[in-house]
């Protein structure tokens, strides 16, 4: 049976957001491939969405799709569900993704399931697999469609297959009503190395660390390896370092080849979002840690010893 399978595809700079390119990854494994895109996008943009496997961009030029919050885009998207009929339509978990997600749901008054890691269909039911903690997975299934799927990032690679999308302009007129959440000003964080989605080395700190000063240890080893520094919802909540940084459960999904956990417990939550590492190494003074059942490469002893020592050692080339 052939299924129309949706991907809603941020648009980021001037080009689609890499993890709007995964979903498409996953969205051509399930079906035709189709990318909705609201948003006055360069043809660059548009093009690359096509290489990654979009056989279809729906595409609403208009440039207050990117000037407003999420309600146009809500309305459109509602619009065209009800004109396209697709049977899937998925999201990544950005800030936008959610917000316009969520109110897409309740507009259309159909199930939706969040933080999935995989989507299949059994006959004509849809299986969509669910991480529970880091080590139980479930299997859901949604009744009546459209099925709408919130996918979590790095569950699938964006892959560049060269193809060409053909282009249908969305012709749904923009309900002056909608436009009243306006984008004023778009700040980049300032980072001196990678982010913790791109960076192959993740230095991060938890709680173990004792206080917010000694965090700079982390940013300060996380340099020096050219990676990025990242940290446990523990010193996140307690005001030591903004949530960006947060790994896990209810922060970032991150898949390094290095991940170096200074003075983290490994909690489920920790773990959920860095389990996929290449090599996990441990600092923790307790042997007992069970951050230690995952490391590749366990030590035990004082963080705030051999931390130093290695910013030291780096830092002597
Ligand atoms: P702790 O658990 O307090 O561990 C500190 C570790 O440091 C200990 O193992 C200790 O032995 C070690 N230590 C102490 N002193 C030193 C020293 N001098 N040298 C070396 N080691 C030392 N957590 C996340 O990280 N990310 C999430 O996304 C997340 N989401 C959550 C969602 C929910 C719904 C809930 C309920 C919790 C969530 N948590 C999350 C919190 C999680 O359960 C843990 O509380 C948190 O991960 C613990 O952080 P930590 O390892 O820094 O602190």
């Amino acid at each position: 049976m052939s299924r129309t399978v949706w991907v809603w595809t941020e648009i980021a700079g001037d080009a689609p957001h890499k993890l709007s390119l995964e979903l498409l990854t996953l969205a051509q494994k399930l079906g035709s491939a189709e990318a909705v895109v609201l948003h006055p996008a360069s043809d660059a943009a548009l093009a690359s969405i096509g290489e990654h496997g979009a056989s279809v961009i729906h595409h609403g030029s208009d440039a207050r799709y990117a000037e407003y919050l999420t309600e146009p885009q809500v309305a459109t998207l509602a619009a065209l569900i009800a004109a396209g009929a697709p049977d899937l339509i998925l999201f990544s978990s950005t800030q936008d993704s959610r917000d316009v997600l969520a109110r897409l749901v309740a507009r259309l008054g159909v199930g939706v399931v969040a933080n999935a890691t995989d989507v299949t269909y059994d006959g004509d039911s849809i299986q969509i697999t669910t991480p529970y903690g880091a080590e139980t997975t479930g299997t859901v299934t949604l009744s009546s469609g459209p099925h709408l799927v919130q996918i979590r990032p790095k569950s699938f690679a964006a892959e560049a297959t060269g193809g060409t999308a053909e282009i249908r302009p969305v012709t749904t007129a923009i309900d002056e009503r909608t436009l009243r959440v306006k984008v004023l000003e778009q700040v980049e964080q300032a980072s001196d190395g990678p982010n913790l989605d791109d960076a192959s080395i993740i230095v991060s700190g938890g709680r173990g660390l004792g206080q917010p000063e000694n965090y700079q240890l982390i940013i300060d080893l996380a340099q020096r390896l050219g990676g990025a520094p990242g940290a446990t919802r523990a010193i996140v909540d307690a005001g030591w370092v903004p949530y960006s940084h947060q790994v896990g459960q209810t922060g970032k999904t991150v898949k390094p080849t290095v991940y170096v956990a200074c003075g983290i417990s490994g909690a489920i939550q920790h773990i959920a979002g860095m389990k996929g590492s290449k090599y996990i190494v441990a600092i923790n003074s307790d042997p007992d840690a069970p951050i230690f059942d995952l490391a590749d490469l366990g030590v035990v002893g004082n963080v705030l010893t051999i931390v130093p020592k290695l910013n030291e050692r780096l830092a002597q080339g």
